[in-house]
């Protein structure tokens, strides 16, 4: 069986891959209010062009497939594209990050078509502070989309909640207390300094270890080992029917065991969230390159793949007004890359554009 291995000696077997940069929310931390100009539509990759990818990661190691955006499930027929990728060969994992806002419809269907599970993302369970960080979403669907999924099968559901200070740090306690009846994993993660520029700031993150003590109030953690942990640490409580995963990018981050690579919507290979490199795949898709010339690409950006990134030393955490902060200190195992693949921007690009 094929393995992906980078310079760093880490195995790349996982693919992110936004199908779209619109979303039905606008929550404050991820999109201007009135939302961001989006990729326009002849850009985006088709289902067709994003399977073919898949094949082709596929057969050089790629086992795991999450899909996400933008909002996933605000394009249409993602079950066309789930069953599609489920049908590869060597895809073992797929599944999908949503809000949660479409579950309660699409749920069954995405099941049905193969997908293993879901992520949901939750910042409050209070309805007005939960449409105040969504700019306009309904908690209610929300955790009818939740219990859709549930009853479909898509387990075990994940939430992903964001604390950020004096937004929703208060509902902490709250959010792991769900995992003493639940079989849910609550994952804490940590507040990045990507998107809207106003919401970020230093005083607003708070580490993992902050929101740790505050579970530790509750009772004892005992760590737990989970198969597919990911970047996630997991604990437990006592007699607890769910977990608590901490997923730190800031302060403890986990690049050492990275084996992810993301593709944007618009067809760019980003090996690492943090760097600003980007390996355009489309110019090479759509002018009817063979699959060799793909492969060859997508190994090009697990041969650029930044041993690590140092976000929390970056200027971005210190001082978000710094624009001098933000150059990622990319170090590649091979600095001879062809410079016309690789595009740069701003660490700034909110998740929603990069996919999150
Ligand atoms: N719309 C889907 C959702 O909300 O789950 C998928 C895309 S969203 C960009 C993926 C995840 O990124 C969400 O869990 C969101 O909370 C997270 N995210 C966005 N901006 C973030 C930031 N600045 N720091 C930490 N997480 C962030
Ligand atoms: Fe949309 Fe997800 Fe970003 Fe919220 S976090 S605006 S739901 S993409």
């Amino acid at each position: 069986m094929s393995r992906l291995r980078d310079g760093f000696q880490r195995t790349i077997d996982y693919m992110r891959i936004s199908i779209t940069d619109r979303c039905n929310l606008r929550c404050i931390y991820c999109m201007p209010s009135n939302g961001h100009k989006s990729i326009g539509y002849k850009k985006i990759l088709s289902y067709e062009e994003i399977v073919r990818i898949v094949k082709v990661a596929a057969g050089i190691g790629v086992r795991k497939v999450r899909i996400t955006g933008g909002e996933p499930l605000v394009r249409k027929n993602v079950t066309y594209l789930i069953a599609s990728i489920k049908n590869i060969n060597g895809i073992e994992d797929l599944s999908l990050t949503t809000n949660g806002v479409l579950l309660s419809r699409y749920a069954e269907e995405l099941s049905d078509a193969g997908l293993d599970r879901v992520n949901i993302s939750l910042d409050s369970f209070r309805p007005d502070r939960y449409r105040e960080i969504t700019r306009g979403g309904d908690i209610d669907v929300v955790l009818r989309g939740i219990e859709a999924a549930e009853k479909a099968g898509l387990l075990p559901i994940k939430i992903n909640v964001v604390p950020i200070r004096g937004v929703n740090d208060d509902e902490i306690e709250e959010f792991a207390r769900i995992t003493l009846k639940a079989p849910y994993q609550v994952r804490f993660i940590e507040f990045m300094p990507f998107g809207v520029k106003d919401i970020w700031g230093p005083e607003k993150y708070i580490s993992t270890d902050e929101i740790k003590s505050i579970v530790e109030g509750i009772g004892l953690l005992k760590p737990v080992k989970l198969r597919k942990s990911g970047p996630a640490r997991y604990f437990r409580f006592d007699g607890a029917t769910g977990v608590i995963g901490f997923i730190s990018p800031i302060s403890h981050h986990f690049c050492e065991e990275c084996n992810r690579l993301r593709l944007t919507a618009d067809g760019k290979l980003r090996p690492c969230l943090f760097s600003e490199t980007e390996i355009d795949l489309k110019p090479a898709i759509r002018s009817g390159a063979p699959d060799d010339e793909i492969e060859r690409l997508i190994k090009l950006s697990i041969e650029v793949k930044p041993e690590g990134h140092n976000i929390r030393s970056q200027k971005s955490i210190v001082n978000p007004k710094s624009s001098s902060g933000h150059q990622s200190s990319v170090k590649t195992s091979d600095q001879s890359i062809n410079s016309s693949l690789v595009t740069r921007h701003s660490l700034k690009r909110p998740m929603s554009r990069i996919g999150g």
